[in-house]
């Protein structure tokens, strides 16, 4: 059973009375309804947004319950009666105030433990297992073969995917409508008749263009090799691409001969495919090179025999032989490009394709794979 007036004490919101007796006990009564109203009020508080509109409807300062405290209650109380009036609201003030922060301390406090709650954190439980991915074949074959040429002393360079007409072509020694150009089929960007030639954007056909620009902000000796990506207008089939990678490399320096090349590139073959691969070079033609050569390493499939598992080789054709780069001898006309003395200097460079390579390595039988991005294919060089 609730008492009817208890009853409405919680159903009828409080209003501050005017007040016309002064006595004390009028007095009493009167402040001890209104503290009964806050602290009442105060515990129905459930939110930090719901004890704001609580805290202005008794702080703010026109018309919150306070300010009208002041009105109806000091400043209506006769003469005799405003020090006793004044004492009381001064009580009724501090006592509102603190009841006021103590609901917000209340509030804050359920809210905190609510978040320490949400945020609970058991570290004896097992990890998010992340896979770890795996290097891309292509990437791997070409750290691999950038590491057979640091551990020679060379150092990388690499250089932007598009290109000039001038470093991908004219400075290599395609001059303009050089028959050379048209066996690369080369992606140029649109809408750029307007320029002159050299200044024509395209995709670099071939890695070729950073050693123009190595040996413009280098001075001999340079040994540098050139990673990257490049496009050729290449429909996709089993051994083509219109996106592959390049490994080219550049030696300059006084007194470097073919025998030099030859040195070089049979180390690099055989720490990349084994000590027993030989190489043969036979002559071959670059615009940039003079005498060029085509490499070809003895077939790792059947040891350069030409045949194996009692038939002939596929892999070279039974020819024992695999193209693998091509090669030759700076040719002296580069150098005019880019203000080296090419009496006095000679070098050699050298390009392969990495895919090419990993192919070989990897027993992969078409290209493309590579690139779909299938991570069965991927996972099996992790
Ligand atoms: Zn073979």
């Amino acid at each position: 059973m609730v008492p009817i007036s208890s009853r409405m004490k919680t159903k009828v919101p409080y209003t501050v009375p005017k007040l016309k007796d002064f006595s004390p006990a009028a007095l009493d009564e009167a402040v001890r309804t209104l503290l009964a109203a806050v602290v009442r009020e105060a515990g129905a508080v459930t939110s930090e947004s719901e004890w704001k509109v609580f805290r202005d409807r008794w702080m703010a300062r026109t018309n919150g319950f306070l300010s009208q405290v002041n009105t109806l209650w000091l400043k209506a109380a006769p003469k005799d009666a405003k020090r006793d009036v004044g004492q009381r609201v001064n009580e009724v003030k501090k006592r509102v105030d603190e009841t006021i922060a103590a609901a917000l301390e209340r509030m804050q406090g359920m809210t905190s433990t609510s978040r320490l709650n949400a945020e609970h954190l058991d570290v004896t439980l097992p990890g998010i297992k992340r896979p770890l991915g795996a290097e891309h074949p292509v990437i791997k074959t070409m750290n691999e073969m950038v590491g057979v040429f640091r551990n020679l002393g060379y150092s990388v360079e690499e250089g932007p995917e598009i290109e000039t007409d001038y470093y991908n072509f004219e400075a290599l020694n395609f001059p303009p409508n050089h028959p050379a150009r048209d066996t690369q089929d080369t992606l140029f960007i649109a809408h750029q008749e307007s320029k002159p030639l050299r200044e024509r954007l395209l995709l670099r056909t071939h890695t070729s263009p950073v050693q123009i620009r190595t040996m413009e902000k280098m001075k001999p000796p340079v040994r540098v090799v050139c990673p990257g990506k490049v496009h050729r207008n290449d429909a996709l089939d089993a051994t083509h691409s219109p996106i592959f990678h390049q490994i080219e490399g550049l030696a300059v320096d006084t007194n470097i001969t073919f025998c030099d090349l030859k040195g070089t590139l049979d180390h690099a073959m055989k720490a990349m495919f084994g000590s027993s691969v030989r190489t043969r070079f036979y002559p071959s033609f670059f615009p940039f090179t003079e005498p060029s050569a085509d490499v070809q390493i003895s077939c790792i499939f059947c040891g350069g025999r030409g045949y194996r598992d009692g038939g002939p080789c596929r892999n070279c054709k039974a020819s024992g032989w695999i193209e693998l780069l091509g090669c030759g001898m700076v040719d002296p006309n580069v150098y005019g490009f880019v203000d080296y003395d090419a009496k006095r200097v000679s070098g050699f460079a050298f390009g392969m394709g990495v895919e090419r390579i990993a192919i070989l390595k990897y027993g992969v039988d078409d290209i493309q794979l590579f690139f779909n991005g299938d991570v069965r294919f991927l996972q099996q060089f992790g």
